[in-house]
């Protein structure tokens, strides 16, 4: 009998992927025909060679750069469409995880459910678990508690040879957002949209419909998860948004939920297909303390109170109905909310709404879940072109994205850029250098600033310094989105609102 490499590499993947549960010994045979049939094996019988150690990521990786140039453009156009759409050959299709998912649910519990299915999507593949691996991550405190910093270094690099590849692609409108349920299974076009084959979504059953559940490919928090509408159509975020919250964590009680606004600039990057994010992670706004309570006849059940938090914020705990009732209430006020002397106008003369809403909802016990409800506007002004509630331009050295959802809770999604350009100042204050290279020149009065404040750098605090110095700028980067601040005139104005609000 031959030896040959990638019959040998076939079938290490299928051992592996039976030690690992993923798929079962019963199917190897099947599995193995499908993988001979799409690498082009000839179906002869082999030797096999089974001693390795790799990982199952290893071994495709491996199965790719071991195929023929042109096996490989059989495959597909990018080596990232070939990887999915090999282990794509010997996973169940979505009907079968989720009686999977039900079945565990009912067995065990739904803990263990969600347990496996995030397990699932990273064996697959379909969780991007080496390149978050990636990201730089730390915690430092501040005036609000501790924050918490993520570098995004996850984003994959492609090759210059696939990017010119992907440009003689023709760019579809199919799916039409890289949220539809049309990319379950879908190839990507090698661009814009990513390969899809290995992506399996659960149907949970929401307030009216049923949405459909994944994990993020590049989570930034433990289960960080995406609920989608089954439907293509634009984030609202409305009484049946939180209806929808409250079937979220009735369903998945372990998870927080919330939403971006919808309206730009204060918010996520996608606002035409409405969507959630959940997770189980517990974020820093869930730790601050309170600034004042408010009292309501009107909601005699429900603990109001604003958060000491950059941004404005009103937490209120109490049952399902009252919490509805008191969604609608700060909506209805706050949307039509003006205070010239803070700069917070409602609507443009062209009746274009400013003021927003990013709500999160987390469930206490049977009967009473907490509600937060941040208050956001997003006008720009000739001196604030960006957005007035936005960080301005004295922080984006470290940011200038939005601050969405995740940002806003107090987990900094910081820019991939910024991991070699502290490892550039850090060079820089330690051996007091005096050249700049292009990409840090705008740090250069944040380097003044730390001189002045330090009076030594070296090998043991320098990365202490920076991480703390980092966070510090996170938090002014909150600081410069809330809409109410941080003094005796923007806490008053907020008491003054809430009171009303809710008297
Ligand atoms: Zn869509």
């Amino acid at each position: 009998m031959k030896h040959n490499k990638l019959a040998n590499l076939v079938e290490l993947l299928l051992i592996n992927s039976e030690k690992l549960h993923l798929t079962k010994s019963r199917d190897r045979i099947y599995f193995r025909n499908r993988l001979f049939i799409l690498l082009g094996i000839q179906l002869n019988e082999y030797q096999y060679d089974l001693v390795s150690n790799l990982h199952i990521f290893e071994i495709l990786e491996e199965i790719y750069d071991s195929l023929s140039e042109s096996q490989q453009e059989i495959i597909a156009a990018t080596k990232e469409q070939a990887i999915t759409r090999i282990i794509d050959q010997i996973l169940p299709p979505p009907s079968i995880v989720e009686c999977t998912f039900k079945t565990i649910k009912t067995n065990k519990s739904l803990k263990a459910a969600t347990d496996w299915y995030y397990q699932f999507s990273k064996l697959t593949d379909y969780i991007k678990v080496n390149a978050i691996a990636k990201n730089k991550k730390w915690v430092s405190s501040t005036a609000y508690g501790t924050l918490e910093i993520t570098i995004n270094l996850s984003k994959p690099e492609k090759d210059p040879k696939e990017i010119a590849k992907a440009k003689t692609l023709t760019n579809s409108s199919y799916p039409k957002c890289l949220l539809c349920i049309e990319n379950e299974g879908y190839e990507g076009n090698g661009n814009n949209h990513p390969a899809r084959h290995n992506h399996r979504m659960l149907k949970i059953p929401l307030a009216n419909k049923e949405y459909y559940f994944q994990y993020s490919p590049y989570l930034y928090y433990p289960e960080h998860s995406i609920i989608i509408n089954p439907i293509h159509c634009d984030m609202v975020v409305n009484s049946e948004m939180i209806n929808n919250f409250f079937a979220f964590v009735d369903y998945i009680p372990h998870y927080i939920i919330g939403s971006n606004t919808d309206i730009p600039i204060v918010g996520g990057s996608i606002l035409t297909h409405d969507h959630y994010q959940a997770g189980n992670h517990i974020f820093p706004i869930e730790k601050a303390k309170s600034k004042f309570t408010v009292s309501s006849d009107k909601y005699p059940n429900i603990q109001i109170s604003y958060l000491y938090w950059p941004l404005s914020t009103i937490k209120l705990i109490g049952n399902k109905a009252d919490l509805l009732n008191a969604f609608e209430l700060v909506k209805k006020h706050w949307y039509e909310y003006t205070n010239i002397d803070l700069d917070i106008i409602a609507y443009s003369s062209n009746n274009e709404r400013h003021n927003a809403i990013t709500p999160i909802l987390r469930k206490i016990d049977e009967n009473r879940y907490t509600l937060y409800l941040m208050l956001r506007n997003n006008r720009t002004t000739e001196q604030y072109p960006d957005g007035i509630f936005h960080p301005h331009a004295d922080l984006h050295h470290i940011k200038k994205e939005n601050i969405g959802l995740i940002e806003a809770m107090g987990l900094a999604i910081l820019p991939g850029r910024l991991d070699s350009e502290l490892a550039i100042i850090s060079n820089i204050l330690l051996h007091n250098k005096i050249e700049r290279p292009d990409n840090i020149i705008k740090h250069q009065s944040w380097i003044n600033e730390l001189k002045d404040k330090y009076l030594t750098f070296d090998n043991i605090n320098i990365n202490q310094i920076l991480q703390d110095e980092v966070s510090l700028k996170f938090a002014k980067v909150l600081d410069d989105s809330g809409v109410f601040k941080q003094d005796s005139i923007g806490d008053s104005e907020a008491h003054k609102l809430i009171n009303y609000i809710f008297n």
